[in-house]
């Protein structure tokens, strides 16, 4: 089990340590589940590490077949991670806040350090034979870290929020980031259908996955992951036996006043300011009720680090006061509100009590508030007003449903609830708790468990090579236009990266699917290096291609023969750089005369000598005003002018394809290297780009990955064998 804290709270008093097992329905299910199992749970203990000497030590297992491992945080992580883009960024985002949603790269960077180090603890704790079941928003991007670490393990990830429609998780920088961390497992839980099509919806337009929405399936890296609905519950024997202690306790008489009760986190997702203004509508608009209601609501204070909630809290306090003012009377005030956490016993007393429960959250992810009051109403009696955009609607039918920002909506059904007749109040209310019994958080874990044994097989079983994966996210691409051309780069592209240039060799395999692929029709392939033309010609040699060298500056191909103007202009300089470095080579680096560039390899110089010699000869190169550029080994001077691999691509395509190219061609690039990066740039949005390489490497222009040039060498044979065009449709 791997969630932001761990299922207990640790307090420093003067007498020593406390630890508190957190209350709620949630943990009560988990740990017996882990326990029958056997297995570790792996958190946060809710205390910062400077402070905290119990955290290398967590508490003592619960029962000997669990055991806990604390992730050790500090102040500074806490308040990015935490504070920072958790609650300040995914929270509000998720919830449909967009304008309340921070931005800041600073807090994304930490929330990613401190998912790998959940996620490098979860690795350690577990073996293949695991099941490791990630929670909650806090820690999207684990099992994509776990993937990278450990990629047989079993995969399980539950979101205990909202899930957002494409168009509003687009607006954060790194959505693709999030989409990708879930999608790593093999399993994505998520409350309710429309949450599953959302994840299905952003995989297919943010990523380009293949999405099998009857199924519930995203191909995503080779593999299938599940995108299945599991709306939550609570423990509902536990519920109704508190509520028959309050039965037996109370001896209330019946009031006159009907009670009516909200039970919520202080937090701005809540909608409680909008529910104050509900009942001021009701009592303006029916002046009988004054004296004959009274709205009790419990506030759970939360996030106290988080400044929006402090800021929410006197919002509130200012409506309590004005309503109160408004409409109290001797011996009665309308609102009553009480700011702290209530033990269970004492909660669902007031559950029980209440005669309408006014749940109306702007947003919720499922809302346990809503089923526990429903839970608790073992006379089958007492309405439930219940918000629309809560998920918990979507099983709680029989509730009043309302939109929770339509102030007159919601004062109207609480009218409603309160005049409501005794035999629809009790037909509504036994179809709620017919529901909800039906559901216990205890079955919800089973089948979430089951769920995961699941996709984990079916993952297994349909691991595709990644070439594999891309031809088929690519197809429906290419099936839209007649010709392909497909660019390759040739050093760490077509052939593996070497230590000595001068020896990378093609092998036979490639040479002869590049010989096939001349020959297939509607398909157009160009060799881009930056390697000088004659040099990549003669290390290709097959005929029928365009050969793209010096990064651009000499393009050789059918019906194409060109040369940079700016060349000769800087032939000298470039031969007098050349010359200068040739007195630097002493330590075994080497100096390449490439034409319309030249070449300083450092491959071969020992670790320790090597930065002094790149800096020398970056600044040699400067001197002479040539463009600089850093490859894999190697610094190059070319000239000074606004040309590289990206404007190359272009020239190629307009001169091939004419200007409007786009609405006829499938322009694709395959490269490895830093200076391919400005080819994947000028084809953004116009083209296509594959970035060869281990998926860890930083960020890239390029919309897909590959690992190697093996790979890449697969995905050539397909368009070799014409077979792309088959995917026209
Ligand atoms: N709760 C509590 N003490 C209180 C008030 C509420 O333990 O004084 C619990 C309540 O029983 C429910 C949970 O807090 O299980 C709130 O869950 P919900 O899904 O309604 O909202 P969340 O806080 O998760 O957004």
């Amino acid at each position: 089990m791997v969630s932001n804290r761990l299922p207990f709270t640790v307090d420093r008093r003067p007498e020593g340590v406390r630890i508190r097992r957190s209350p709620g329905g949630l943990v009560a299910a988990l740990e017996p589940a882990l326990a029958q199992r056997g297995g570790v749970w792996v958190g946060w203990t809710g205390a910062a590490r400077e402070d905290d000497d119990t955290a290398a030590g967590a508490p003592p297992a619960a029962t000997e077949n669990v055991q806990y491992r604390a992730v050790p945080l500090t102040a500074h992580e806490i308040a990015l991670y935490y504070a920072g883009f958790a609650n300040r960024t995914i929270w509000p985002l998720f919830h449909y806040f967009v304008g309340q949603t921070q931005i800041d790269s600073a807090t994304w960077r930490a929330y990613e350090r401190v998912n790998e180090r959940f996620a490098q603890v979860a690795a350690d704790a577990s073996d293949d034979e695991a099941l490791v079941w990630v929670h909650d928003y806090q820690l999207l991007r684990v099992p994509h870290h776990l993937r990278r670490l450990a990629p047989r393990r079993r995969i399980a990830f539950f979101l205990h929020i909202p899930f957002p429609a494409a168009d509003v998780l687009r607006v954060l920088p790194w959505s693709r980031d999030l989409i990708q961390g879930m999608l790593a497992a093999d399993l994505v839980g998520v409350h309710i259908p429309s949450y599953a099509d959302h994840v299905l919806t952003c995989a297919e337009r943010l990523l380009g996955c293949e999405v099998d929405r009857g199924a519930g399936l995203v191909r995503f890296e080779g593999r299938e992951v599940s995108v299945e609905a599991h709306p939550i519950s609570i423990d509902v024997a536990e519920v109704e036996r508190l509520a028959e202690q309050a039965a037996r306790g109370s001896d209330a008489p019946d009031t006159p006043v009907a009670e009516i009760l909200g039970v919520d986190r202080l937090d701005y997702t809540k909608g409680i300011h909008e529910r104050m203004l509900a009942v001021e509508r009701l009592l303006e608009r029916h002046p009988g009720l004054r004296r004959r209601i009274a709205f009790t609501q419990v506030m759970v204070p939360s996030r106290e680090r988080v400044a929006e909630y402090g800021e929410l809290k006197r919002e509130i306090d200012e409506t309590v006061g004005r309503i109160n003012g408004r409409f109290s009377e001797r011996g009665w005030s309308p609102i009553r509100y009480l700011v702290r956490s209530l033990p269970p016993a004492e909660l669902v007393a007031l559950y029980r009590q209440a005669d309408v429960a006014l749940v109306t959250p702007l947003r919720d992810g499922m809302n346990l508030v809503a089923k526990e009051y429903v839970a608790a109403q073992l006379d089958d009696d007492g309405v439930l007003i219940l918000s629309e955009m809560a998920g918990a609607a979507d099983e709680l039918q029989e509730a009043l449903l309302v939109n929770p920002f339509d102030v007159d909506e919601v004062a109207e059904a609480l009218h409603r609830a309160l005049q409501m007749p005794r035999d629809e109040r009790r037909a509504r209310m036994s179809a709620l708790r017919h529901r909800v019994r039906a559901n216990d958080v205890r079955a919800w874990v089973e089948r979430f468990l089951e769920a995961s044994e699941r996709a984990g097989l079916r993952a297994r079983n349909t691991v595709a090579s990644p070439a594999d994966a891309l031809q088929r996210m690519l197809a429906p691409w290419l099936a839209r236009r007649s010709t392909v051309a497909l660019f390759l780069d040739y050093d760490g592209t077509l052939t593996p990266i070497v230590p000595r240039p001068e020896d990378a060799q093609l092998s036979e395999a490639a040479r002869q699917t590049l010989d096939q692929a001349a020959r297939t029709p509607n398909l157009d392939i160009v060799i881009v290096s930056g390697r000088a033309l004659a040099d990549l010609q003669q290390r290709v040699g097959v005929p029928g291609l365009t050969y793209v060298g010096n990064h651009g500056f000499e393009i050789e191909g059918p019906g194409i023969s060109f040369r940079h103007d700016e060349l000769e202009r800087w032939r000298a300089a470039l031969e007098a750089a050349a010359a200068e470095l040739d007195l630097l080579t002493a330590s075994g680096a080497r100096v390449e005369r490439k034409g319309a560039s030249v070449a300083f390899h450092v491959r071969t110089v020992p670790e320790g000598e090597r930065r002094r010699l790149e800096r020398q000869a970056e600044a040699l190169l400067r001197r002479r005003r040539l463009r600089v550029s850093l490859g894999k080994g190697l610094i190059e001077g070319r000239p000074p002018v606004p040309w590289d691999k990206g404007h190359a691509v272009l020239h190629v395509l307009v001169h091939r394809h004419g200007a409007d190219w786009p609405s006829r061609v499938s322009a694709l690039y395959i490269g490895d290297d830093r200076t391919d990066e400005d080819a994947f740039r000028s084809l953004e949005g116009i083209g296509r780009s594959i970035r060869v390489g281990p998926t860890a490497g930083g960020a890239s222009y390029a919309d897909y990955r590959l690992p190697d040039p093996d790979a890449v060498l697969v995905l050539l044979r397909w368009f070799a064998s014409g077979a792309f065009a088959g995917a026209k449709s």
